[in-house]
């Protein structure tokens, strides 16, 4: 989904907000949707190499699929069982992903981790999730399900009683796997924290669905739904996070929506200017321009983005971004999901207090993201006295005021702050906004 939903996560207007950007681009005056209350939007892809879609569905499932058997939905999750694929950091300094599982019975429990896992793997290859994978901690969280499978597999009447209600034919569409948001936000609390949920359904049939900005007070700000034994399956995922993580626009269009009369957009991958104007002005993409792209092709404009088959231009022919038949973001998508990453998650953390002075023997350990150093991170750790770089030090991950050349001078010291710094200069960051974002820092005062 794109990006007003998402600014509208808390508060009353949420619902109403994610179902009246469904109803029109984002960038242009939404038209009133006339949806209800309890109605969120959702993106699909009608099959693995299809450009997505959008439509309205009910944040709850509906009551054929839940009237029986009807298990209350936080009696359950306080059964659920909580484990990490990976802890990596505290989570306020990182992106908590969350995993959990439907349609998996008590005795397929081992089945879901297997699933879980592979999935997991699954999207941490592509890039810029592979090198930048340590700035995740990856929780999994147990839904046991009385029956095995999800409703509408193989057939629309098909029902199962399911942890989620996971179903498929969600607003009569095959492929839409739809869930209940209050039992995927029951179980998503069990967590230690929850940034985005991966839902995955216990199925061989080829569906997901991906939302964003869900009303929830568990924190998250999506969900992606995908079915546990299918491959394109995972891509779904991965585009939902470009969405919800990278403040991406989709690139796709629909042919009803024409030519795009509106104002530049926010998306950093959809603009109105094409590639002489943006280099003349120097504003969107144009510092990509020309270069050899990791989704195919040179970086330019491409008309076609944002929904708007006019008007509208894309940085590439093709990308995770606009259809699942790739598995790669171009250079402007990862830049988007770089910046994304480092919105929530810092590289460089320490358990050296910095609330109260410290003397000059003290030892300052700076903890630092564990880097894929084969992939495309480059993140350096430097230290500072007073704002100046000790270059001798750089790389250090345990320091003393005094190695970094601090002394008592006449009574006073020279150097008063201390401050470790990383720094990320992969060359998949060109904007120094998204650089300086890449950084992080942390500081400590002397003791007098
Ligand atoms: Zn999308």
């Amino acid at each position: 989904m794109r990006i007003r939903p998402r600014v509208a996560a808390v508060g009353a207007t949420a619902l109403l907000c994610v179902a009246a950007t469904a109803a029109g681009p984002a960038a242009a005056a939404p038209e009133p949707s006339g949806a209800g209350a309890g109605k969120v939007s959702v993106e699909y892809f009608p099959s693995p190499d299809a450009e997505g879609r959008y439509t309205e569905v009910p944040a709850s499932a509906p009551g054929r699929l839940t009237a029986q058997k009807r298990s209350a939905p936080d009696r359950a999750p306080a059964r659920a069982a909580v484990g990490a694929i990976q802890d990596t950091g505290p989570t306020d300094a990182r992106l908590d992903l969350v995993v959990m599982g439907d349609g998996y019975t008590a005795g397929q429990q081992g089945d879901f981790q297997a699933d879980a896992r592979a999935k997991v793997e699954a999207v941490f290859q592509i890039e810029p999730y592979k090198s930048y994978r340590d700035l995740f901690n990856i929780w999994v969280v147990d839904a046991v399900s009385q029956e095995s499978g999800v409703s509408g597999d193989p057939t629309k009447g098909v029902v199962r009683n399911t942890a989620l209600s996971s179903y498929f034919w969600c607003g009569d569409i095959e492929r839409l796997l739809c869930v209940d948001i209050d039992k995927v936000s029951a179980h998503a609390a069990r967590a230690p924290a929850a940034d985005i949920v991966f839902v995955l359904a216990n199925t061989t049939m080829y569906g997901g669905a991906g939302y964003s900005g869900v009303q929830n007070d568990v924190g998250y700000d999506g969900i992606a739904t995908m079915s546990s034994d299918n491959d394109r399956a995972t891509l779904i995922g991965a585009h939902e996070l470009g969405h919800s993580i990278g403040h991406l626009a989709d690139e796709y269009t629909y042919d009803s929506y024409g030519r795009y009369q509106g104002a530049e957009p926010a998306d950093r991958n959809s603009s109105v200017h094409q590639a002489p104007h943006q280099l003349a002005n120097r504003v969107k993409w144009w510092r990509w321009m020309g270069e050899q792209d990791p989704a195919g092709g040179t970086v330019g404009t491409y008309e076609g983005s944002g929904y708007h088959p006019q008007g509208l231009y894309r940085p590439t022919e093709n990308s995770l971004m606009r259809k699942l038949d790739t598995d790669a973001f171009n250079h402007v998508g990862r830049e988007g999901m770089i910046n994304g990453f480092y919105r929530y998650a810092k590289a460089l953390t320490t358990t050296t207090p910095t609330d109260r002075p410290v003397r000059s023997d003290q030892r300052l350990r700076a903890r630092l993201a564990d880097f894929d150093r084969k992939g495309i991170a480059r993140v350096e750790l430097r230290w500072y006295v007073d704002g100046a770089e000790v270059r001798k030090a750089r790389g250090e991950r345990v320091v003393t005021p005094r190695e970094l050349g601090v002394r008592k001078h006449r009574g006073h010291w020279h150097g008063r702050t201390i401050t470790a710094r990383a720094v990320d200069t992969t060359s998949a960051i060109r904007d120094p906004q998204v650089r300086e974002a890449a950084s992080s820092t942390v500081t400590w005062t002397m003791a007098r």
